[in-house]
């Protein structure tokens, strides 16, 4: 009998050279116990589910043991945290065991201390990181791009945050880890060829299409902005559209592909509240909910001062990342458009549905309930239940009669099909995370497991799970999260 087929290698990352990383082994993770595997990302990865099982798997992704043709490494970078520029940065915890030949590159977070850990222990927590490997899960269900999670490995090392925890290492899967940070660190240092090297190797592997851009708007340089301004505005549109907030929207923990990267005090919304801020540790409220548009914008315009000495032409820079607005606008509106129901724009369309996130926000009704209810009365023709979400609910039938009228008027027709495929029933509300997290806790790893076939189908009934769909419990308000993970 061969072995089961584990991860076969190509080159990647590491071929950028040294000044990029460093080459470093993970510290071991004494006894590991599998936390949570994915199966279906592990197929897609080309692994067989034996090899998942084996004792090869679980020493290889606690960090114990190095996989045959991986060469670990921390990767340099930079960022501006909370709007300053914060110096070198880089993989504190995290380590790039390589790239398999499906273009997917595996990285272990939580596995020891590097050059870039800056006194810190270079451990994840159990709790965070069931948080990242189910959040991993939910952001694949819905669709939204996002970095995903392999497996969770925790271990009875204990980790000191405020109080003493245990630790875990997550399997995090992406084509690429590259951030923003890993710009601008190359651009803080003038090394200009660096940057560029760095820049030409994301354009050949990700953006091939901009060598070829239209040159009037500038070099192969300004269309990777551009593209990376519509990838980052067609992400932040979806966010919006869910209710999710990142929470920690630092320039290193923007993607350069436009995934979802780096799950700490992330949270999806309960009770829908335009300004709510979910990063305790965010006093000012600079990555509230609805400042995450124009944070995104924020941080395009640091990506665009990295790129510049690549670009050479500030106004090609500067109508670069022009375009992010009217893309943010442009994809936010056809993912609200078709919570309603509707494919296409109507006149009316944004007003009828600022008034309605106003009506929401006033009574802080429960964001994923009201669509998911919104859909099932359009499917059934009875609106009784999403009104019934409304202390107000004249204020309710006011804005549907008056939206109804609107699309009448255009001669359209809502789809009810559509609004169940786009308003999910489930979306890892913090509470059902801390369920999981406690359970964890006492070595029972089922809750984990169950949840996540549920969140990655959350547009299916899911009838055995229906308290899931459930607004937060009085218990829930106590919940806090920091960036402390
Ligand atoms: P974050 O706030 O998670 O984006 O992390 C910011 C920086 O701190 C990154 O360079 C991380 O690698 C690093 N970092 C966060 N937590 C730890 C830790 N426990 N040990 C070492 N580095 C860390
Ligand atoms: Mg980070
Ligand atoms: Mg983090």
């Amino acid at each position: 009998a061969h072995p089961p087929q584990g991860p076969v290698w190509q080159a990647g990352f590491s071929t950028l050279g040294e000044a990029f990383f460093t080459p470093l082994a993970p510290s071991p993770l004494p006894e590991p116990h599998w936390v949570a595997r994915n199966t279906e990302l592990a197929a897609q990865l080309g692994l067989e589910p034996a090899w998942l099982d084996s004792d090869q798997a679980l020493q290889a992704l606690s960090g114990n043991t190095t996989l045959p043709g991986s060469t670990p490494l921390a990767s340099v970078y930079g960022g501006h945290q909370f709007g300053v520029w914060a110096g070198r940065l880089g993989d504190g915890r995290a380590l790039l065991l390589g790239e398999t030949v499906q273009g997917q590159e595996l990285q272990l977070k939580g596995s020891g201390r590097t050059p870039y850990s800056r006194g810190a222990d270079g451990r994840a927590l159990l709790r965070s990181s069931i948080r990242e490997y189910l959040a991993s899960c939910a952001m694949q269900g819905l669709q939204i791009p996002s970095t995903q999670a392999l497996a969770l490995v925790g271990s009875p090392l204990p980790v000191q945050r405020e109080t003493l925890e245990t630790a875990a290492v997550l399997t995090r899967v992406a084509p690429s880890f590259i951030r923003f940070g890993h710009f601008e660190w190359f651009a803080a240092q003038g090394q200009v060829q660096a940057l560029r090297r760095l820049a030409d190797y994301v354009i050949e592997r990700y953006y091939p299409a901009c060598r070829t851009a239209d040159a009037a708007q500038g070099n192969a340089y300004a269309a990777l902005l551009r593209t990376v301004g519509e990838r980052t505005a067609k992400l932040v549109a979806q966010w919006q559209a869910a209710g999710f907030m990142h929470g920690v929207m630092n320039t290193d923990n923007m993607s350069i592909l436009g995934l979802t990267l780096d799950y700490g005090p992330f949270q999806f919304m309960d009770g829908f509240d335009p300004q709510h801020i979910c990063n305790h540790s965010d006093q000012l409220g600079r990555y509230a909910f609805d400042e995450q548009p124009a944070v995104a914008h924020w941080n395009l315009a640091c990506l665009a001062r990295a790129l510049l000495p690549l670009i050479e032409e500030l106004p090609h820079a500067q109508a670069a990342i022009a375009v992010y607005p009217g893309a943010f606008e442009a994809h936010y509106m056809t993912r609200m458009r078709r919570k309603l129901g509707l494919s296409q724009p109507f006149e009316g369309d944004a007003q009828s549905l600022a008034q309605l996130l106003r009506l929401l926000a006033r009574e802080r009704v429960d964001y994923t309930i009201f669509w998911r209810r919104l859909a099932e009365a359009c499917a059934s023709g009875a609106p009784e239940e999403a009104a019934d979400l409304f202390l107000d609910r004249t204020a309710f039938h006011d804005w549907l009669l008056s939206f109804e009228k609107l699309v009448a008027q255009a001669g359209i027709a809502q789809n009810p099909d559509l609004m169940l495929k786009t308003n999910p029933k489930f979306v890892l509300r913090n509470h059902l995370a801390e369920l999981c997290i406690r359970a964890a806790k006492l070595q029972d790893f089922s809750v984990i497991e169950a949840l996540q076939q549920v969140l990655m189908r959350p547009f299916d009934e899911h009838p055995d799970h229906q308290a899931w769909a459930d607004p937060p419990p009085d218990w829930a308000a106590s919940l806090t999260l920091s960036c402390s993970s």
